[in-house]
């Protein structure tokens, strides 16, 4: 088939993610890839597009990665799925054994679903459990304004974005927002922490945040001094804290995890996105033996965590987290990445000469910018629409323009998209 009739039967069939399907008859087009290879990913008329986003945050190192493929070959070949439930297997042994140690000791015990918005509803459901078990009778969860939780009825509770919360405000969990902190600005946010803890500290379960960047909210990065005090705070008061390391865990900030920059350890750690490479869909819910004692009691005491995923902790997503740490193990991809960070913060700095750019921000691998005099305007879009057709796949929120790449993007690669986004910005 053609380019066009598969957009075609598409279109006729596929509801697409966080899209107005209208958009697709003119404002964007609708591009079915045929075969990505590295930072690439082509279209069926053989058209490259250089992924600057990580294929919505996922992808680590490349599109079909040698190492990654020969590890999935290998264990499509032993073990395709076994139930969780009573039956366990080797990936996902060796992936939690590694993930633990890897983590501060505080955390050890691993729980499994298959993608963000389901760990962000077991962190939830577990620590309402948690307290509900140490005799406390809570039902509320603190967030920050702006946060980006998912989009399942529970994740959305203790989100902020409008366009994917307000619609269904009826239908949500009880949640009390705090002051966005932004770069230094946090010192009313903890205020305000301060004075909710001490008139609703019996009524809240948990506080959940995203440490050091709100990426869903338009990259909003933050100090690592207002997650330390905040949690600080949140400890005082016996409210358990919940760090989303969705987006910002495996690298993207710098440090393996965010939270490592910041000092402290949450109660429970969401992790997913990274976590296979972006190969399959996979997340992990990380607490700590303290928490895991207290549901642990004999059968008759109902005090069992019983929720459950039909994929919980599929092998073939394991096999791809255990390729992905080895990756990190074996390329020292850390250390190698502040230099590439520091390498793309040069060259992004650039965009500054702009009178339409603002807020020039970067955080380990993630950099952004915010195209300001277009009130009202989807300027992002125009610059979607101009990359693609330079061969570059960005996907601005708004009109916050970011990249986000894999981490085997090379300096000419970067100078590429720094010299399209000139020609671009340039324009407006
Ligand atoms: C993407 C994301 C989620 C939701 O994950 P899904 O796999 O899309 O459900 C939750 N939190 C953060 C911070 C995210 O970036």
């Amino acid at each position: 088939m053609t380019q066009e009739q598969l957009k075609q039967l598409d279109l006729a069939h596929i509801w697409h993610p966080c899209t107005q399907m209208s958009d697709h008859e003119k404002n964007i087009p609708l591009l079915p890839i045929k075969r990505a290879q590295g930072i690439y990913v082509y279209d069926f008329n053989n058209q490259a597009y250089m992924d600057c986003i990580s294929s919505w945050w996922v992808n680590l190192f490349g599109h079909c990665h040698p190492y990654i493929n020969q590890k999935l070959k290998e264990q499509i070949d032993t073990l395709e799925h076994i139930i969780l439930a009573g039956f366990s297997h080797e990936p996902i042994i060796r992936l939690s054994s590694r993930l633990t140690s890897l983590l501060d000791s505080k955390l050890t015990k691993c729980f499994y679903a298959e993608n963000g918005s389901s760990a962000i509803e077991i962190a939830l459901k577990m620590a309402f459990h948690a307290q509900k078990l140490k005799g406390k009778v809570k039902n509320k969860f603190l967030c920050l304004q702006n946060a980006y939780h998912g989009e399942t009825i529970g994740a959305l509770s203790v989100g902020d974005v409008g366009i994917y919360t307000q619609t269904y405000e009826p239908l949500l969990l009880e949640a009390l927002k705090i002051k966005m902190p932004k770069g230094e600005e946090y010192t009313q946010s903890l205020e305000q922490l301060r004075e909710i803890l001490q008139n609703h500290a019996q009524e809240i379960v948990a506080f959940i945040l995203e440490p050091l960047i709100q990426c869903a909210g338009n990259m909003n990065m933050y100090s690592p001094n207002f997650v330390r005090e905040a949690v600080k705070i949140c400890q005082e008061f016996g409210v358990f804290v919940i760090f989303d390391e969705i987006a910002v865990g495996f690298g993207r900030t710098g440090s393996l995890f965010a939270y490592e920059q910041c000092g402290v350890v949450p109660d429970f750690l969401c992790l997913s996105k990274g976590i296979s490479g972006g190969y399959l869909p996979l997340s992990c819910v990380i607490t700590s033996d303290e928490v895991y004692q207290l549901f642990y009691a004999p059968y008759e005491e109902h005090k069992a965590f019983l929720h459950s995923h039909s994929y919980n902790g599929n092998p073939l997503a394991c096999a791809c987290a255990n390729a992905v740490l080895d990756i990190f193990e074996q390329e020292n991809i850390i250390e190698k990445n502040k230099l590439l960070s520091a390498y793309i913060w040069g060259r992004f700095c650039e965009l500054g000469e702009f009178k339409c750019v603002a807020n020039l921000r970067h955080c380990g691998m993630v950099f952004a910018l915010d195209l300001v005099g277009f009130e009202g305007q989807r300027k992002g879009l125009e610059v979607f629409n101009l990359a693609l057709k330079k061969g570059l796949l960005l996907r601005p929120l708004g009109n916050t323009i970011y990249l986000m790449p894999p981490y085997i993007i090379t300096q000419s690669e970067v100078d590429y998209i720094i010299d399209c986004l000139k020609v671009i910005f340039g324009k407006f």
